[in-house]
């Protein structure tokens, strides 16, 4: 890129990153040698789709980029996006059968954006996240996305102060419709930039080491808040996320041990939500601390189920309660024969490993009513509760009924 770059620094030169959700999955249930070949294939078919001259890289796992020299214009790029999308709709063809990936691309274009590879990548990847987020599949970066630049004195200062917002969304069961508990997720509102997103500000936090702190603020501000409801002899629950390395990080037993009994909170009703990639990380740390704390009484929850790498054979050894299937999984359950099938599989294979499954993002009743078919145990989502400030959910927990079978 730099190169295409260099070679012609007033021509217009686009980059168009794109993601596909769910290589971690497929490879936890068909075998990881699948992944190498989906990967191969990924790359010729984004070569074949666009133009001779373009080049195409792979980023990591699940993330490719295309750099198109000597566009006509800034919205070229964008035309390069959907045709890789579109292109991307039809099932890969692997040797084990065919199979859909969920691709998504952003697309960002120098001079314009940026003038250097760094800057231009980080343009395209914004966008890619808003084509996620807004469910438009691709996007041109838009230069206000990028405006939001925190800063580590001002969101320390808020979380030192206790200036963010708990706000809490219900866990729904399946089969009586009963909110038996509910998510902690973090509200910023900052005094110099309004509302940030939740992923801007935690990735921020992870970026510069503010995350300690951060996940210390959610996890007293969350008992503090739910303590009382958390004694009821309903006994809800309620879940709290943990960024990866915060599950390994020194004196984290100490400090979740800690608040427990600071707040007079019983370690049964409180859930830790850890994602694949923190497991990954370090493998054997992740299980023994786990395991430490399951002992002590508090239960976990993968989070984010199929968009990282963990495969099942290990999720086996963990000592975890939970799945949670992301939300780009569950989109496609009404509608998509294959994504059903896969999220399907995913259930059938967690209930064997002994494990709950969650489903994240339901938005409506169609695909409730499929999941409960499937044999989904709880649902979280728009359908059934947004997230809202947590004096709100409370009073909907002390209704919640007693929860059998965890
Ligand atoms: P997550 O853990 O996957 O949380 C679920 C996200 O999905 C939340 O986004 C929630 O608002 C959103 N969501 C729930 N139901 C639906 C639905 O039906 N449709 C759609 N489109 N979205 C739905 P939110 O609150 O923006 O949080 C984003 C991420 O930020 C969270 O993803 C979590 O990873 C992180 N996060 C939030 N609060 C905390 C925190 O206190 N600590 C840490 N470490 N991470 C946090
Ligand atoms: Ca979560
Ligand atoms: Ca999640």
């Amino acid at each position: 890129m730099a190169a295409a770059l260099a070679a012609a620094p007033d021509a217009t030169v686009g980059l168009v990153v794109l993601r596909v959700g769910r290589l971690g999955a497929l490879g936890a249930m068909i075998g990881y040698a699948s992944i190498d070949e989906a990967e191969a294939k990924i790359l010729t078919q984004m070569q074949l789709v666009l133009r001779v001259g373009d080049r195409v890289f792979r980023i990591r796992e699940g993330e490719y980029a295309a750099v198109l020299a000597n566009l006509r214009s800034r919205n070229h790029v964008l035309l390069a996006a959907n045709r890789l999308v579109r292109d991307f709709q039809q099932p890969l063809l692997l040797a084990s059968g065919p199979v859909t990936l969920n691709a998504v691309a952003g697309a960002a274009a120098a001079p314009v954006d940026a003038t250097a590879p760094e800057p231009l990548y980080r343009c395209a990847d914004l966008a890619c996240l808003a084509a996620e987020r807004e469910e438009t599949r691709t996007a041109l970066y838009r230069p206000e996305e990028g405006a939001v630049r925190i800063e580590h004195a001002e969101l320390h200062e808020a979380v030192a102060g206790n200036q963010l917002q708990v706000h809490l969304q219900p866990f729904v069961e399946v089969a009586s419709r009963r909110i038996i508990g509910a998510e902690s997720l973090a509200r910023w509102t900052s005094a110099r930039l309004g509302p940030v997103r939740p992923d801007q500000f935690i990735t921020f936090a992870e970026r510069t080491g503010l995350i300690g702190e951060l996940t210390r603020w959610s996890i007293n501000a969350t008992l503090r808040l739910c303590a009382e409801v958390l004694r009821s002899p309903e006994a809800p629950l309620v879940s709290i996320n943990l960024s990866p390395r915060v599950l390994i990080a020194p004196g984290f037993e100490q400090l979740i041990t800690g608040a427990l009994t600071f707040w007079n909170v019983p370690a049964t009703s409180v859930l830790l939500e850890v994602t694949e990639t923190a497991l990954m990380e370090d493998p054997e740390r992740c299980v023994a601390v786990m395991t430490r704390l399951r002992d002590r009484g508090l239960r976990i929850a993968i989070d984010d189920f199929g968009v990282g790498q963990a495969s099942l054979s290990y999720l086996k050894r963990l000592p975890a309660s939970k799945l949670k299937i992301d939300r780009t999984f569950i989109m496609d359950v009404v509608g998509d024969d294959r994504g059903a099938r896969l999220v399907h599989s995913i259930i059938d294979l967690a209930h064997r490993l002994g494990l709950q499954v969650v489903a994240e993002g339901v938005e409506d009743e169609a695909t409730l009513l499929r999941l409960a078919e499937m044999g989904c145990d709880l649902v979280q989502g728009y359908h059934t509760g947004r997230p809202a400030p947590a004096a709100e959910v409370l009073p909907l927990l002390v209704q919640a009924a007693p929860a059998p079978a965890r």
